[in-house]
């Protein structure tokens, strides 16, 4: 039996199937968020990816920021719950899910069972989301993509004062002129995102294990800062932006049984 979640974020969106509740058969991630075609695109693409037709699907489920006003689904679920099953399935040991996306951080707290017991979130300000790095890879002309690379070979990462996004523009494009390396700088920015979320996990408090999800997971360079900030291991899986669309799934599958 296949069952399709969909997530739709304020950025991207992304669509997992999974095969009898367990087996993950194919993915897509559509840079267009809610309100735009970005979860048709994303439909159309896992569909295509796992060889399969609208009407082999069983069960559909959607979350994310833009599920309410989805009316393509059999049933809606907050990302919260679905953020926690996806994690659940990849990484059982989890405790604490650290969640950065295009316009939010989130914080969960899980219990023994993988049930969520308490989350703190994030979604006042650009600084230490995925909308920070976007506006910093844009002044810096970078690809969001080489982040990651950048940040790993600083010898001597930039201190990045300002945290309200706007004013960080400016102190990057002064110290860009005053000759800071911009591998220095792309380590500074992805230390900035690392030291703000890691302020509200520590509100919520750490339980290992503890792993990242959503799509700033993808950044190493965000994942070590913030590692060394919190001083604990992040596990990481390369589903990291899927766990959202995977948890849709997989309640899709518990749905019908
Ligand atoms: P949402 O669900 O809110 O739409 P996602 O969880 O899909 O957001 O995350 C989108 C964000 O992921 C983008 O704003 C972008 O900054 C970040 N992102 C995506 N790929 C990468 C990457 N390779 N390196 C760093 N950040 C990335």
């Amino acid at each position: 039996m296949y069952t399709l979640g969909i997530d739709i974020g304020s950025t991207t969106s992304k669509c997992v199937i999974v095969k009898d509740g367990k087996d993950i058969i194919a993915s897509s991630i559509v840079i267009a968020g809610t309100g735009t075609e970005g979860p048709n695109q994303a439909r159309e693409e896992v569909l295509k990816n796992a060889g399969l037709k609208q009407e082999d699907l069983k069960y559909v489920v959607v979350t994310g920021y833009g599920r309410t006003i989805y009316t393509d689904a059999d049933a809606e679920i907050s990302e919260l719950s679905c953020h926690a099953l996806g994690v659940k399935h990849i990484f059982p040991d989890v405790r604490t899910i650290i969640d950065i996306g295009g316009q939010d951080a989130k914080v969960l707290s899980l219990n023994e069972k993988g049930n969520m017991v308490n989350f703190l979130m994030n979604d006042k300000c650009a600084a230490g989301t995925g909308r920070f790095l976007d506006a910093m890879a844009g002044i810096l002309q970078l690809d969001i993509n080489d982040l990651e690379i950048k940040a790993s070979e600083a010898t001597n990462p930039a201190k990045i004062s300002n945290t309200c996004t706007v004013f960080a523009e400016s102190e990057v494009i002064s110290q860009l002129a005053a000759g800071v390396e911009l591998n220095n700088l792309v380590a500074g920015i992805c230390s900035s995102v690392a030291s703000r979320v890691a302020s509200l996990a520590k509100r919520i408090g750490i339980r290992e294990k503890v792993c990242m999800s959503g799509g700033v997971a993808r950044n190493g360079g965000v994942r070590s800062a913030l590692s060394k900030e919190l001083g604990v291991e992040i596990f990481y899986s390369p589903f990291a932006q899927l766990m959202g669309a995977l948890g849709a799934a997989l309640a899709a599958y518990n749905k019908v049984n």
